[in-house]
């Protein structure tokens, strides 16, 4: 769940571009741009090829920090290797501590502007413009929230209100109790479903009167219904969220009537979507409808412009764990690293 981040990454101070820079930018062979678990493991593979990769590590980009989404969480419990569980800004500076020590270097600022349609690649943040062989995209996605007041609160204090029921679903504090899940998309279904196997109902709460989900989620989600562990909140939407260090409810109204009601819950999943952090790459390279990153080539991270590879959340709105965004840097540098060696950048 979203917590205080404490721990705060250092600022790599590289320092402000002199004359020199601005006339004959630094060349690199790899940038990585974000510092989440996938721009990181990149990092540490491509350090570890000898390629000194220069990683954009991010600074307020997307509503996130340096470090990633794993900066508000608390516990993680299913980051393997850890038996305990791992809090979340603990995990992200081991992971940066190891991608230095493998010869990463970081600037904490964002990428501002890319320029991919020349090769070297341009990459420029407020500070500096530097040149590179090869580019690979991590900068992840943000989960979409009602933006009400109580929800952040709660669920920066890890009170009970989450954008992921695969992370924080199986939580002693949500076992056997009612939970609510907001949405009527795939994702939605998918979360409910999954928290059914340890609450005693969830409740879907849905504005509007049907599913946008498939006919398949659709499916499921009525065998649920009907087996009375999920159940169904049309034309309703979410107005506030109650309690005071965790959530006891929620406030409903229904769109139709405006009747306002009171809804008793032990925890708050929000469904409503992801937005990708591809801003920055509109028009310089290919996008889904929704903003992720399309990879054309299936298994690997290249993406539509050569030299150009992808990793993480940015490209993967299917999976979003931090163990499958790790696997996914890992490839990115292996495959960055073969596609530089084939133009003889060792
Ligand atoms: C509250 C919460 C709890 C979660 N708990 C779990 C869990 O328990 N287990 C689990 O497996 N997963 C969990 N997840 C999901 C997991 O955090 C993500 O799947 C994972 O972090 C994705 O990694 P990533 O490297 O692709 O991107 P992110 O972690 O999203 O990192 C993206 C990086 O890109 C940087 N960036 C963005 N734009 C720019 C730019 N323009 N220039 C430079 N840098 C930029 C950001 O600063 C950030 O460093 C959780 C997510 C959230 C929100």
């Amino acid at each position: 769940m979203r917590g205080d981040a404490a721990y705060h990454p250092l600022r790599i101070d590289v320092g402000a571009p002199g004359a020199e820079e601005q006339e004959h930018p630094m060349r690199e062979k790899v940038i990585i741009i974000g510092s989440g678990p996938a721009g990181l493991t990149a990092a540490i593979y491509a350090g570890r090829a000898a390629l000194r990769p220069l990683v954009f590590e991010g600074f307020s980009a997307g509503g996130l920090i340096p470090g990633g989404q794993l900066m508000f969480t608390t516990d993680v419990e299913n980051y393997p290797g850890f038996p305990t569980g791992v809090l979340g800004p603990d995990l992200m500076k081991n992971f940066r501590d190891q991608a230095e020590r493998c010869g990463a270097r970081l600037i904490t600022q964002d990428v501002s502007e890319v320029d991919f349609r020349r090769r070297p690649f341009v990459v420029r943040s407020d500070d500096h413009t530097v040149e590179a062989h090869a580019v690979i995209i991590a900068t992840g996605a943000r989960a979409n929230w009602l933006n009400l007041p109580n929800e952040q609160r709660l669920a920066k204090s890890g009170g009970g209100v989450s954008a992921c029921a695969v992370c924080d679903g199986a939580l002693p504090t949500f076992r056997q109790q009612e939970l609510v899940v907001v949405g009527g998309g795939d994702s939605a279904i998918e979360e409910g479903s999954y928290l059914t196997k340890f609450a005693k109902k969830v409740h879907l709460v849905h504005r509007r009167d049907r599913l946008r989900a498939s006919k398949a989620m659709q499916e499921r989600f009525f065998k649920l219904v009907e087996a009375g562990k999920m159940s169904p909140v049309w034309d309703t939407q979410v107005i506030d969220v109650l309690g005071d260090s965790m959530i006891t409810g929620v406030r409903l109204k229904n769109v139709k009537t405006g009747a306002e009601s009171e809804l008793p819950c032990k925890g708050l999943f929000l469904a409503i979507g992801h937005t990708p952090n591809t801003e920055v790459f509109r028009g310089q390279i290919e996008c889904d409808e929704k903003g992720y990153i399309r990879l054309p080539r299936p298994g690997s991270t290249c993406t539509n412009v050569e030299g150009v590879f992808a990793a993480g959340d940015v490209a993967d709105h299917v999976y979003r764990q931090a163990v499958t965004a790790a696997g996914t840097g890992c490839m990115a540098a292996l495959d960055a690293e073969r596609w530089l060696a084939a133009q003889g950048i060792e």
